[in-house]
């Protein structure tokens, strides 16, 4: 007895919404919510704002 039956893939949810995804190969359910993530992606741990201070060793 042969089992040949492909595990299917974990089903994944929106990160924004917890909806099933839509489409293989993307965690979220639309384009929309993939622009609220990405959005607060880059308002959240990317865009930290960093002082800008003069390093008396790396100046010119
Ligand atoms: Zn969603």
């Amino acid at each position: 007895m042969i089992q040949d039956v492909p595990r299917p893939p974990k089903p994944r949810t929106c990160p924004i919404c917890n909806r099933a995804a839509a489409r293989e190969g993307s965690r979220f359910c639309s384009d929309r919510c993939q622009t609220i993530d990405l959005g607060r992606w880059l308002k959240g741990d990317y865009a930290v704002p960093v002082k800008a201070e003069p390093n008396p060793d790396e100046e010119d």
